[in-house]
């Protein structure tokens, strides 16, 4: 038996890692699963390419938790380790890279701003463990080795009878981290970062009903038999290739992710790219829902299949965290705050692919299937609307397939619009005035007069649409939107027969101050002359730019909106 001292000059980088890792102990099990696919993989590839000559076979990784002993075990059938080899990469590259974490996060790993990932590997089993013991077999013919160490830097390391190719890890867990030794912990740690890696990992067994025997009776129960538990899907929908997948993968993959989500999403994105970085994913548009806990299913990030954060923030851009689903690139890197994040090179360019995708995919529904856009525009139009403001590039595309329902249902784009409103819609200054409602019921009478007139009536309901038609009055020319009730109708209505008018100067001086009193508002206007229809014989309008301006304070003025702003989705 061999003793050692593990060359570093942190004394006991046990407590240390403790300390500074406080909040996030969990993800131990994430790195010690990461690192048993890692060999399993390894050993794929090395008998792939003939290096190993070993029947790689169908290896599994096995999660144990022992209770009573206070252990968990990590059981993987990988590559292993020789005994040289485990004082190489656990005791230098391991130990060293748990120290090089410690030397360059010790201030800053409380900083909320660095993300979920500190990629301390084999190291992090400290956080939940006392003592360690490392039990592997090589594939190369050698003895097993058994490796022991308490956190401390002394270890232990002995040859070890284990027959069988592979590693074993027992974590003897700590006295404060006893969580970790209840099933349904591990459970749900499995679930929530491994649910998707490559390597099928059995965590238990469970019950499964086989089909009745032919000659069965009917009482007879169904005969059942006790099968492993694997709990991850190796082979996630984002993994294949978008031409090996039907709509109902696609949804199926949607329900996996969410498995409390029961309505269907919208559109789908399949991101796909191997350069100049790397990233895979699907996206979806989910349909639109008051329920605020839906907020909680947001687009989850992954590093190779493993779970990293449900926190996108600084990756994708704003307008999308309103999506769901998954995006997949070690091309992210994690160790860093959220700032540096925004500001990497390689972040904004993946960044911009998704939006360039996601603004490519609206346009191929809109050109091959755009009955299916209108149908769910009232659902996806928020998304689009955010996005039209925030990115410029996207604006640009979207400016094309963007549309623009009327209040009879009818959509148009912003440039079918142009042509269908010429020239009903040029007001005396050669604007053309879009009309919108903003509420179909409220505004009843206004919309039903201007149609009377021939005018067209968009229905334009959504909370930022304000902001949106400044920005396109202000990036297109001559254009201008009113409200069906605003002053500017005055401008295209041309006052015909009204009934008002038939009544003496006198007779409207009278009744327009009897309305102006019973309203009590200065910013209304009120023109008894604007209408002829028997149901409204008069109008009271507030000038456009006032009524928008308080709707814009009401979604957080002229600068950016905040998420905080935002309607639920
Ligand atoms: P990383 O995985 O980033 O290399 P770790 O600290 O997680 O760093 O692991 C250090 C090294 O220990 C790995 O690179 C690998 O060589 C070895 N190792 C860890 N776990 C296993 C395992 N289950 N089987 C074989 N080798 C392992
Ligand atoms: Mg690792």
């Amino acid at each position: 038996m061999a003793t050692g001292k593990i060359n570093v000059s942190v004394e006991n980088i046990f407590p240390l890692i403790k300390k500074f890792l406080y909040s996030d102990h969990e993800i131990f099990l994430r790195e010690l699963v990461s690192n048993a696919t890692d060999a399993t993989l390894k050993l794929k590839h090395l008998t792939a390419i003939g290096e190993a000559k070993v029947e790689y076979g169908n290896p599994i990784i096995e999660i144990k938790v022992d209770k009573e002993g206070k252990k968990i075990h990590v059981i993987d059938q990988g590559l292993g380790m020789t005994e040289e080899e485990v004082q190489k990469y656990i005791n230098e590259v391991a130990f060293s890279g748990a120290e090089e974490f410690l030397d360059k996060y010790k201030d800053s790993a409380k900083d909320s701003g660095i993300i979920g990932h500190f990629g301390l590997g084999f190291y992090s089993a400290f956080m939940v463990a006392e003592k360690v013991e490392i039990i592997t077999k090589s594939f190369k013919d050698e003895p097993a080795a058994h490796w022991t160490c308490d956190g401390s830097p002394n270890f232990t390391l002995e040859a070890s009878d284990k027959k069988e190719r592979g590693t074993e890890i027992i974590l003897h867990v700590a006295e404060d981290s006893l969580e970790f030794l209840e099933e349904a912990k591990i459970g749900g740690l499995l679930e929530k970062y491994n649910k998707f890696m490559p390597i099928p990992i059995k965590f238990g067994t469970k019950t499964e009903t086989l089909p009745k025997p032919e000659d069965a009776k009917e009482e007879d129960p169904a005969p059942t038999q006790e099968v492993d538990n694997i709990i991850n899907n190796p082979t996630p929908a984002w993994t294949k290739q978008p031409a090996d997948l039907k709509e109902e993968d696609y949804k199926g993959f949607y329900r996996e992710l969410y498995p409390m989500q029961f309505e269907d999403p919208l559109f789908n994105i399949h991101l796909n790219v191997d350069y100049p970085f790397n990233l895979t994913g699907i996206l979806y548009f989910p349909k639109l829902s008051q329920d605020l806990n839906v907020q909680k299913d947001r687009i989850q990030l992954y590093q190779n299949q493993v779970f990293v954060t449900d926190n996108v923030e600084g990756i994708v851009p704003e307008f999308l965290t309103m999506l769901r689903g998954v995006i997949d690139s070690p091309d992210i890197p994690l160790n860093v705050s959220r700032s540096y994040l925004q500001a990497d090179g390689a972040v904004k360019k993946i960044s911009s692919y998704i939006t360039r995708k996601v603004a490519d995919k609206l346009n191929s529904i809109f050109k091959n299937n755009r009955e299916d856009l209108e149908a769910k525009w009232n659902d996806i139009k928020i998304v689009i609307e955010y996005g039209m403001l925030s990115e410029e590039k996207f604006f640009e595309k979207a400016d094309k397939f963007a549309l623009y329902p009327t209040v009879d249902g009818a959509f148009y784009t912003f440039e079918e619009l142009q042509e269908k409103l010429k020239p009903a819609h040029t007001d005396k200054d050669n604007k053309l005035v879009i009309l919108y409602a903003s509420n179909k019921e409220e505004q009843h009478s206004y919309i039903e007069a201007a149609k009377a007139k021939g005018l067209e009536v968009l229905l334009l309901d959504s909370p930022i649409i304000s902001h949106l038609m400044q920005k396109l009055e202000t990036s297109k020319e001559n254009i201008s939107f009113a409200r069906v009730d605003a002053d500017h109708l005055d401008n295209l209505i041309k006052k015909e027969d009204a009934q008002i008018s038939k009544l003496s100067d006198e007779e409207k001086e009278t009744l327009k101050t009897d309305i102006e009193t019973a309203i009590n508002n200065k910013s209304y206007t009120i023109q008894l002359e604007a209408m002829d229809s028997d149901a409204s014989p008069f109008m009271i309008t507030e000038p456009e730019f006032l009524r928008r301006m308080k709707e814009m304070q009401q979604t957080g003025g002229g600068g950016m909106f905040g998420m905080g702003n935002m309607p639920e989705m």
